[in-house]
């Protein structure tokens, strides 16, 4: 046992105090100590992997994310279980054997087609193989159903335990200090609410005072952090494996299995069979709050409601039907809201990190993870993309009891399912309504989940149910709505509800300075302009890809997306607190809706319902001025996110159905078309508009974003990141850039994590994508690199093709917007 006991004396003082000793926990310490930070305590309420670690079933597979980051995670896990023995001393029963994911079901082999060109590209070794091959591979699976294996040589299993002694032991060696039977009852902080940060943790034994604390307490995170407001909103449920008997024709070289169509994954365990479950329909375990003692703890199996999943699992190894089991174990494991991992520094807190919710992966991507918590907390960065997994996504509703039994049922069930584009969260549904919503609703709206608030995504004409139907990888059923509408902005007009977006509003004497610093573009020039700026960290990468409006010297509006709220809240906040300026920032998402009115034929209209001179000339682009429609007062952006003409209109909620109703009444004669969401990621894509955390990311820098028009390199006081910036404009022309890709042949789709090739050389994926309508094929943003500058003359001189499945279709490539370029357009 690597661990110390309380009675020996409890330091006073500690860098970092590591809260919770399971995998995570024993990672981060471990990861810390190998950066040199090994003034470094962790702390285990009672034995190292007492919680769920102990339980899991330690398989180790690179294959099986279309998210970069996860990849890299799984790559870096496994690597660095094979080297622990060496360095601790300590086996980890690291068995690679291999690792085959079973595809039984068209629309599964699609999916896994796509997942390995991938994986492929990020360096997993993973190739299709028959089921003739699977039967050789292992032998007692039963092929008749299968249409192809998914095999990963590298992959296979762990032991939970010995990996996460290992880790502890790593740790150790390097000075770091490793307590059990000492819990953490309270996390101390000092400064008043709005500048509170980590002073120190107490326990039965006493305080320890520290700079940093990681709460990697699994699942009881959320209600270690709710005792300071933290939104952790993680939730265990019951989890299970069964073990059968001894089955002496069974190998224990052969490969780990996995069969989401079957609800099961496969391998040897101390000669009998592991069948673990993943199973539709979960569930959630102790809502109320996880028990403090529950150590090395079992949760009473459900036979009757696993008893069909089971039998299910079962008929992929008959065998396993013939033996007695023994031992069906439950176990829990906590689920996060959207199946991804709670990661980063809380915005409630500073120094206050969390890594909790491992959605049933965190044996096979806790290396990895424990590796970014460390570089995130000695550098102050993350250094890789953590927008899909940082904790400050998350908002406090979710925490909600009710919210976190539906949720779970969802998240759990989700893991086995085929992942299909297009696809939305369907539970805890209807819990955040723009006031449009009824009207909406009537207009025959198909809605989807942003964000948690209700958003139209594409409108049903009548005789058509607006309802998601058929998921599946083939043009959905309402394409044709679809693509009306998307020919409506172009062409006509369209009304568009986006109250979904994150607005804040900041006033003060030195709010303008503030912003100003913040901002990489100049947003405190004149009154009445909209900016579009990005926010950069030090590094020159992206915090923020945003709008700031100056209403006037000390007034100002900043619009960011749903899923950038509380990342740009968080960073507005901190900025303000650090310089002790006078500026103040007021949350007015839900206090002002926003309606979009866009397209050519968007101007006649407006100004067929405001007094206001709306034309060219008295409104240019990027004018931001308060009008009137109606009994109310709007403020009306030109500005647009769809590469055209148009107008956001900020209107206060009570009036927003009254201005919705002028506008819609008016609308009539002008062709007014309700467009969705569907609309917009499509037309946004067409004019290669940037959608943070979709396809642009915090390892980004602004120019290989390709947002370097948006950059004031020159205006006084500069900004944070100018230097960064400056230093690689030095270094020369890029190699990394974003670039647009369209698909010659308007037949095939793109979604999201299509490999790009070039010459037949793979040069990057694609990171978002949607269908150009008006270019006539589909169209994505994809990062590319390459070993010398990227330019048009390159891009031109390439043949192009993008990776669909196991097939590549043509494309083009091209550093500036294939629709209207120019931006004539949009300046009308
Ligand atoms: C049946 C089953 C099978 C699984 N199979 C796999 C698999 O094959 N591969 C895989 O990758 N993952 C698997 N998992 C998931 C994996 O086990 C978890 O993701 C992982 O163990 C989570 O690790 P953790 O460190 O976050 O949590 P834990 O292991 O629960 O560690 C948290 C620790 O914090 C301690 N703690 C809590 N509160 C305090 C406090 N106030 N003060 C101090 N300490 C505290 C607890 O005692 C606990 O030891 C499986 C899970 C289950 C249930």
């Amino acid at each position: 046992m690597p661990a110390a006991s309380p009675s020996s004396a409890l330091p006073r003082h500690a860098r970092v105090v590591v809260i919770g000793g399971g995998v995570i926990g024993c990672s981060v310490a471990y990861h810390l100590a190998h950066l040199g930070w090994t003034d470094t305590v962790l702390l285990e309420r009672d034995k190292i992997t007492s919680g769920t670690t102990w339980h899991a079933a330690g398989l180790m597979v690179a294959f099986g994310s279309t998210s970069e980051t996860s990849t890299e995670l799984r790559k870096y896990t496994r690597d660095l279980y094979g080297r622990l023995e060496a360095e601790t001393g300590q086996a980890t029963g690291l068995l690679l054997n291999g690792f085959i994911e079973l595809a039984s079901d068209d629309d599964r082999l699609e999916e896994y087609r796509r997942v390995s060109a991938f994986n492929r590209h990020c360096g997993v070794d993973v190739h299709e193989i028959s089921p003739r091959e699977v039967k050789e591979l292992f032998p007692l699976a039963k092929i008749d159903d299968v249409r192809a294996g998914f095999y990963v040589k590298e992959d296979g299993r762990v032991n939970p335990v010995d990996v996460t002694m290992a880790l502890a032991i790593g740790a150790k060696k390097r000075g770091a200090r490793v307590i059990e039977d000492t819990p953490v009852l309270e996390v101390l902080t000092e400064g008043s609410k709005a500048r509170r940060k980590v002073r120190g943790v107490r326990t039965p034994h006493g305080d320890i005072a520290c700079d940093v604390i990681v709460n990697c307490t699994g699942m009881w995170a959320r209600q270690l952090g709710a005792d300071l407001g933290i939104t952790i909103p993680n939730q265990a449920a019951e989890h299970y494996y069964l073990i059968t008997e001894r089955i002496p024709e069974l190998s224990p070289h052969w490969p780990v299995i996995e069969d989401p169509g079957c609800h099961g994954y496969y391998r040897e365990e101390g000669g009998g069979l592991m069948i673990g479950l993943f199973e539709p329909v979960c569930a959630p375990w102790k809502i109320d709050g996880i028990p403090s003692d529950f150590s090395f703890g079992e949760i009473q199996p459900d036979w009757d409601r696993m008893g069909p999943y089971l039998e299910r699992a079962m008929s992929r190894v008959p065998i396993s039907e013939k033996v007695g089991v023994k031992k069906f174990f439950c176990g829990p494991e906590s689920f996060t809201p959207d199946l991804k991992p709670i990661v980063g520094e809380a915005p409630e807190v500073r120094n206050y990190f969390v890594c909790a919710g491992l959605n049933s992966i965190g044996i096979l991507t806790g290396g990895g993870l424990g590796r970014v918590m460390a570089h995130w907390i000695t550098t102050g960065q993350p250094d890789v993309d953590v927008t899909g997994m940082h904790i400050d996504r998350l908002h406090r509703y979710q925490t909600n009891p009710d919210y976190r039994r539906t949720r779970t049922v969802e998240s759990l069930g989700l893991v086995y399912q085929c992942h299909y584009p297009f696809r939305s969260m369907t539970t805890a549904r209807d819990c955040k309504r723009s006031p449009l919503h009824d009207r909406l609703a009537s207009q025959r709206a198909c809605f989807k989940d942003v964000s948690g608030w209700e958003g139209a995504d594409w409108y049903a004409p009548v005789g058509v149910k607006p309802q998601v139907g058929a998921l599946g990888w083939d043009r959905p059923h309402f394409w044709p709505h679809w693509e009306a509408e998307h020919r409506a902005v172009r062409e006509g007009v369209v009304v568009m509800d986006m109250s979904f977006m994150a607005k804040l509003e900041v006033q003060g004497r030195d709010a303008g300075r503030l912003l100003d610093r913040l901002s990489a573009n100049a947003v405190n020039e004149k009154d009445g302009v909209v900016t579009y700026t990005q926010w950069l960290n030090e590094r020159g990468t992206l915090e923020a890809d945003l709008t700031v409006t100056r209403l006037d010297e000390e007034r100002f509006l900043v619009v960011a997306s749903d899923t950038a709220h509380r990342h740009v809240e968080t960073r507005l906040r901190r900025a303000i607190e650090d310089d002790g300026g006078h500026a103040f920032v007021t949350d007015v998402t839900s206090g002002l809706v926003q309606i979009n009115v866009q397209g050519p034929r968007s101007r006649p209209l407006l100004q067929s319902i405001t007094s206001a001179d709306v034309s060219n000339e008295a409104f240019a682009f990027r004018a931001a001025r308060e009008i009137d429609i109606g009994f109310a007062r709007a403020l009306c952006l030109r500005i647009t996110y769809l590469g055209e003409l148009g107008y956001e209109l900020y209107v206060p909620t009570e009036q927003a159905v009254h201005v919705y109703d002028r506008l819609v009444a008016a609308g009539a004669s002008h062709g007014l078309v309700h467009a969705g969401l569907k609309a917009l990621a499509s037309c946004r894509m067409e004019k290669g508009y940037r959608d943070y955390g979709h396809d642009i990311d915090n390892t980004d820098s602004v120019l290989e974003a390709g947002l370097g028009f948006a950059v004031a390199l020159d205006k006084p006081g500069g900004f944070v990141g100018r230097d960064a910036v400056l230093a690689q404009k030095a270094r020369g022309p890029l190699q990394k850039r974003l670039v647009q890709v369209l698909l010659t042949d308007p037949e095939p789709l793109l979604f999201h994590a299509e490999v790009v090739w070039r010459n037949g050389v793979r040069v990057g994926y694609v990171r978002a994508a949607s269908y150009g309508f008006t270019l006539g094929g589909a169209v994505g943003l994809a990062m590319i690199e390459a070993d010398r500058p990227i330019d048009q003359a390159w891009l031109d001189a390439g043949t192009w093709e993008v990776e669909i499945g196991n097939r590549r279709a043509p494309a083009r490539a091209s550093l500036r917007p294939l629709y209207d370029p120019s931006n004539a357009r949009i300046r009308l």
